[in-house]
């Protein structure tokens, strides 16, 4: 189990190591002491008729009481939901009810939403427990108060849900995705090969717990590791730089809006960020030049992995070897297999011997592949096909020796005359513009009906741009079939808490240029 993975064997000079440092507070937990907490609240979930098999929804933003919470949910043999800290109380009453949690576990600011939630779902208030208290619920005070002992419960790895994360909801609705304790724990070891997270690393948290990403690398691997997590309940750049500085935080996880920032924001010069010795980037694309950018400022390694919430979530990952290109999303981790097929027929799309391959839709393989869609046995065989090949939804091509680069996702490729035009490639070509802070392309109509590319830019503060400049910009880097052909200039580019561009926000606000 990811219990006997993480705390088991847990012994000596760890057990007084920082486990979690609360970014705002500087308030730390040791290993010793949240492996206790951890133990604690399983006791008292157990108590509270939470059995082996039943789901527990656990809604909150990144503070260091997530922890203990979601390892004893674990703990006790439960399944953990975690819901979006943003969801609101049609989203948390959705979650609830699709996911059948018997407890729903909060934070006081989120307690409207979640209130809501549970009366619209059915769920008791007395099931709902509010992590820093509130009137009328326990809150984890009282969990740990009753100092019980963890209940023993046989759980078999392979099997067994772990968690029950949703997907990010980008294209459409997100689902619910079933992950056992043997994908997690894969998943850990699998990264873990690849990423050198040390006892004296201080890893920043501010990618949410919530999502895969932050809770297998954060919440999994960075605790296996023997680190401390530097938590953040949310994504602020005064405050991200400063806690970077004065938690003195050398690795950062973030994706590609913070790499942005990163890379482009006047403030970065103003801290002392020389302890950060490697960044990876995950959850969307993040161009090689970006990347590039954000090295040469912080002087440190920069990566970037590849994966979804249905591979527990990393499947490819560039490696620390200095060889592969930072625009790649690099080689698949240890057990993971990759094929590359043409979308339309199924056909497998050869590796080339001299250069790169044709793009092609991404199919992986390995131990941390989901077992499926909760409830959804339709959308999970359209999803894992008879050979047990995950079919990701990503185009890629890949090089002679296997590195690969995301050229976007299926469903995003702008179809012009013919032309498939990647919204992806086109983004970071605005970003290269001094005058652009941020950007983002879609597919639009023109006058005849035809999709061409649409692109809404966010300017550089006090820079004057108009739509020509941005068209004659893109215009004279590309060949002609990806020219961009209507601009819209916005005050901010819809992202998701994972880190993603919401291209279906964007074409849904029907902003003409
Ligand atoms: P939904 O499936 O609900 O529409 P989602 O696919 O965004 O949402 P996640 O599971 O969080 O939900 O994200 C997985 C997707 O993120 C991948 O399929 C891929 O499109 C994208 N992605 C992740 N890492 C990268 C990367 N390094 N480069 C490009 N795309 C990436
Ligand atoms: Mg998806």
């Amino acid at each position: 189990t990811l219990y006997d993975l993480l705390f088991a064997d847990l012994s000596g000079a760890d057990l007084e190591r920082p486990a979690t440092i609360d970014g705002p507070t500087g308030a730390a937990t040791t290993y010793g002491a949240l492996r206790a907490q951890v133990d604690a609240v399983a006791g008292a979930l157990a108590a509270r008729g939470v059995r082996p098999g039943d789901v527990v929804a656990l809604h909150s933003p990144n503070v260091p009481a997530f922890v203990p919470v979601f390892h004893g949910i674990l703990r006790a043999g439960a399944t953990a939901t975690t819901v979006n800290a943003l969801a609101t109380g049609d989203d948390v009453a959705r979650q609830l009810a699709d996911s059948g949690a018997t407890l729903l576990v909060t934070v006081s600011p989120l307690l409207a939403a979640a209130t809501a939630g549970a009366e619209a779902s059915g769920l008791a208030a007395e099931r709902v427990v509010v992590l820093d208290g509130a009137d009328g619920h326990e809150s984890l005070r009282d969990l740990l108060a009753d100092g019980l002992a963890a209940p023993d419960v046989a759980v078999d790895p392979a099997t067994h849900l772990a968690v029950l994360p949703y997907s990010s909801g980008t294209t459409g609705r997100s689902k619910g995705v079933m992950l056992t304790h043997r994908n997690l724990v894969a998943n850990v070891l699998q990264t873990a090969a690849m990423i050198d997270v040390t006892p004296q690393d201080r890893v920043i948290a501010v990618l949410p717990f919530f999502h895969i990403y932050g809770m297998t690398v954060l919440l999994n691997l960075a605790l296996r590791a023997r680190a401390a997590l530097v938590t953040m309940p949310r994504f602020d750049l005064p405050e991200f730089l400063r806690i970077t500085q004065e938690e003195r935080c050398s690795f950062l996880f973030i994706a590609p809006p913070i790499a942005v920032a990163l890379a482009k924001h006047p403030l970065v010069d103003r801290y002392d960020l020389s302890v950060v010795r490697e960044v990876i980037s995950g959850a969307a694309p993040l161009d090689g030049e970006l990347g590039g950018a954000v090295a040469r400022r912080l002087g440190c390694v920069v990566r970037q992995g590849y994966g979804m919430t249905e591979t527990s979530p990393v499947a490819l990952l560039v490696p620390d070897t200095g060889d592969v290109p930072l625009s790649s999303v690099g080689i698949p981790i240890p057990n993971v297999e990759c094929m590359i097929v043409d979308p339309a027929t199924g056909a497998e799309v050869p590796l080339l011997p001299s250069g790169v391959s044709d793009p092609g839709e991404l199919l992986v393989k390995g131990p941390n592949i989901m077992v499926g869609y909760l409830g959804n046995p339709e959308a999970t065989a359209d999803t894992i096909d008879a050979d047990g090949w995950l079919h990701t939804g990503d185009i890629v091509t890949a090089t002679p020796d296997g590195v690969v680069t995301v050229v976007d996702r299926l469903k995003e490729l702008i179809k012009y005359k013919g032309y498939q035009v990647a919204p992806a490639e086109l983004e970071a070509l605005l970003l290269t513009h001094p005058g652009i802070a941020d950007a983002a392309v879609v597919a639009a109509r023109d006058a005849e009906g035809e999709e061409v590319p649409k692109a809404f830019v966010v300017t550089q503060e006090g820079v004057d741009l108009s739509a020509d400049d941005v068209v004659s910009f893109v215009a004279e880097r590309v060949a002609p079939y990806k020219k961009v052909r209507q601009v819209v200039f916005i005050d901010a580019v819809p992202k998701s808490a994972s880190g993603k561009i919401l291209r279906k926000n964007l074409r849904a606000t029907g902003v003409s240029a």
